[in-house]
């Protein structure tokens, strides 16, 4: 049987090891990489190491960044008050896109997910009760996904933040539920963080 020559089947392997690639597509993808101009093929990998390394958590959101603190942490006009809580990277510029957002963010990096083994020790959780104690934040908006995950997450927050004083809020339903705040449209966002409730 004919086999891949040794450093495509490297490239395949690596590929297939990326979220949403199976086989067939890393297969499609290396024969493409291989048969591109050289130069075009470096700028590919130049890319991907820039991007590595360059890409660091911002130290006060824990959303990913190239400078420390963030260019959102750091915007003067931003109000500090207000703390929208996201799961993920995605989800900031999810609500960027929406422009009516102008509070600051706390990125988690995952959701409470006992199937998965995820526990609230596995996301950036410490970080967001040390950031409260500065007593700049009045109001936490918890934008966790509208999914059983993202449910049980909320309440565990809500549960830890209450007591602080500060003031809990949840996304608005209207949202689909079982959805993924990454794919909601921009009306509906904004629609759910207007209708924001009490926790
Ligand atoms: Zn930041």
């Amino acid at each position: 049987m004919a086999t891949f020559a040794r450093p495509i089947a490297r490239l395949i392997e690596e590929l297939t090891k990326l979220p949403g690639i199976g086989p067939k597509t890393a297969q499609r993808l290396a024969l493409h990489i291989v048969t591109l101009p050289r130069e075009e093929a470096h700028a590919l990998a130049g890319a991907i190491v820039e991007a590595r390394e360059k890409t660091i958590q911002c130290s006060v959101c824990c959303n990913l960044t190239d400078v420390d603190p963030c260019r959102i942490c750091t915007h003067e006009s931003r109000d500090r008050s207000l703390l929208c809580v996201v799961e993920d990277p995605k989800d900031v510029i999810a609500l960027e896109r929406t422009r009516e957002f102008k509070g600051v963010y706390h990125v988690l990096h995952g959701a409470i997910s006992p199937m998965e083994g995820i526990g609230p020790q596995d996301l950036r959780i410490q970080e967001l009760l040390q950031r409260l104690q500065g007593g700049e934040v009045k109001e936490i908006v918890l934008a966790t996904d509208p999914n059983p995950e993202g449910e049980a997450t909320a309440m565990y927050l809500a549960r830890l933040i209450k007591p602080l004083g500060i003031r809990v809020t949840r996304m608005a339903h209207g949202m689909p539920v079982g959805g993924d705040l990454e794919y909601i449209d921009e009306v509906t966002l904004t629609k759910a963080l207007e209708g924001r409730r009490e926790m």
